[in-house]
């Protein structure tokens, strides 16, 4: 991946001049800079180059003078520098600004007289290198966010997905791993137009760049992204300086749900009026499923038009008998949050936590999940937050008590206080955290890997997202297949953020 820095033929005198191999080459770079700072080289006398950036200027200073004549350095020589320094230099490289390895070089530098620079954020320098590194963790991030992929077909037949994008700076790099560990059983590439990631399932290989036209255009799953962008589009709450901050103009050409934006912005106050002019609907019920289950769901729903409030439905769930759960529990647990939030967020039931407190998601998964969203930018202030089923179901072993699945009949009973639940705060994105979940909103059992983190309806014709629960996450036995899960989970709930943003949600 990293080629050692080639340095050109030497020269009697001139500045140093140093020639990477692409333009995020942090292992040259670091090489290059310990050598240059040993010898005392001044970092005003050494010229960067990166053989793929077209403004680089090739040529200005001839050949220049050769690193290869340095000495190697010493254990006495070898500059030292903060650990945090590490890492911020791995970030900074990636930025796309021509100065980036000078600046890091007289950082580099200058920690022998000042080793406690990092902490001046005052100084320039500390300054640009960290505004620079934050643009860069930005330009990651939508990377993982606007990603897309079409699927092709290798020589030897096997399927490939393969993704064009722009990114601003030279992330591809430091983001490739994390698709690794999102799609670790797919065969993918990312083009970029400097470099390109390629994963064949078990070894990630970075190239050189491509152009645009040797990305295929579009495959059959842009139709239904198109489709589910459009459902779930809230002309009422657009707000479109927050979308195109979120979604910036610049990776719209790649994603296939972007062709709508400008239509659904130009028709938002018309359709925001007619909504407004509208009579209330209940949810379009289309599927099978729905028409099967709808006399018993009206039945269901008909729980809800019983009470006034929440705080009437909480009262009366309390004295739910309607499964045997109640009996062991301590309390129902009702969900709780903001009556107006557009995104609902149901997981499976409550915790031994959630069952003494009477408050959904307060214990370790809560957290975990509190964390999961903070890192994904949702407050979740701005939702409401449920289970499936509102009792809690354990078996007593000594002094602890252990979770027990609820059964598919369990979830049904309690299924007509969800849906009461939903006809009070009516999100237009309810989101499953799990299997049970899923099952409650979908009348039947799903596999999460199948439908995580593609568009759906619930069985009612209301736009869904479906992820894993944050207590599967907390069951894997080693801390990497964790971190690798925990990654995974924080982009799903990204991409519910990111939905709801750009639709108005
Ligand atoms: S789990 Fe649900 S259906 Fe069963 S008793 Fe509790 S509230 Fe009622």
């Amino acid at each position: 991946m990293t080629a050692p820095a080639r340095a050109a033929a030497p020269a009697a005198s001139g500045p140093w001049r140093v020639d990477l191999a692409h333009p995020a080459d942090f292992a040259a770079f670091r090489n290059t800079a310990r050598k240059l700072t040993a010898a005392g080289v001044d970092p005003r006398d050494v010229v960067w180059q990166v053989a793929q950036e077209d403004d680089a200027p090739r040529g200005l200073f001839g050949t220049g003078r050769s690193v290869d004549a340095l000495p190697e350095p010493t254990p006495e020589t070898a500059p030292r520098a903060p650990r945090a320094f590490l890492s911020l230099a791995e970030a900074v490289v990636c930025h796309n600004a021509p100065e980036r390895f000078a600046l890091l070089h007289r950082l580099l530098a200058r920690f022998a007289a000042e080793p406690k620079l990092l902490d001046i954020a005052s100084d320039p320098d500390v300054a640009k290198a960290r505004t620079m590194a934050k643009n860069v963790a930005r330009c990651s991030h939508k990377m993982k966010a606007f990603v897309r992929f079409r699927e092709t077909t290798d020589a030897d037949g096997t399927a490939r997905f393969v993704a064009w994008f722009e990114p601003e700076h030279h992330t591809l790099d430091r983001t490739a791993p994390f698709f690794t560990r999102r799609f670790p059983e797919m065969r993918w590439s990312i083009l970029t137009p400097d470099r390109s990631a390629h994963w064949d399932g078990e070894t990630l290989t970075m190239g050189p760049g491509a152009s645009r036209d040797v990305a295929p255009d579009g495959d059959i799953n842009e139709d239904l992204w198109r489709t589910y962008f459009g459902a779930i589009f809230n002309p009422a709450r657009l707000k479109v300086k927050a979308m195109q901050s979120e979604m910036p103009k610049r990776y719209w050409k790649n994603m296939p749900e972007a062709e709508l934006i400008a239509p659904l912005i130009k028709s938002a106050a018309s359709r925001a009026e007619a909504m407004v002019a509208a009579p209330a609907l209940g949810p379009a019920r289309s599927t099978r499923i729905a028409r099967e289950r709808r006399s018993e769901a009206d039945a269901v729903a008909a729980l809800g038009d019983h009470f006034e409030t929440l705080a009437d439905l909480k009262r009366a769930l309390g004295h739910c008998t309607r499964c045997p759960l109640h009996g062991p529990a301590t309390q129902a647990v009702p969900g709780e949050g903001a009556l107006d939030a557009p995104i609902m967020f149901v997981g499976e039931q409550p915790g031994d936590q959630e069952d003494i407190a009477g408050k959904p998601f307060v214990g370790p998964a809560g957290q975990l999940f509190d964390r999961a969203l903070a890192d994904a930018g949702i407050d979740r202030n701005r939702t409401f937050i449920t289970n499936a089923v509102k009792h809690f179901k354990f078996e007593p072993r000594g002094k602890r008590r252990i979770h027990q699945k609820p059964s598919i009949s369990e979830i049904h009973a309690c299924e007509a206080w969800l849906t009461a639940e939903r006809r009070f705060v009516r999100p237009r994105l309810t989101v499953a955290l799990g299997a049970s979940a899923a099952r409650s909103l979908l009348g039947r059992t799903v596999t999460i890997g199948k439908m995580r983190g593609k568009p759906l309806d619930w069985a009612d014709g209301t736009p869904g997202f479906l992820t894993v629960h944050p207590s599967f996450l907390l069951r894997l036995p080693d801390e990497s297949a964790r971190r690798a899960e925990y990654d995974k989970f924080v982009a799903d709930l990204s991409r519910v953020r990111e939905i709801s943003v750009a639709t108005g949600l």
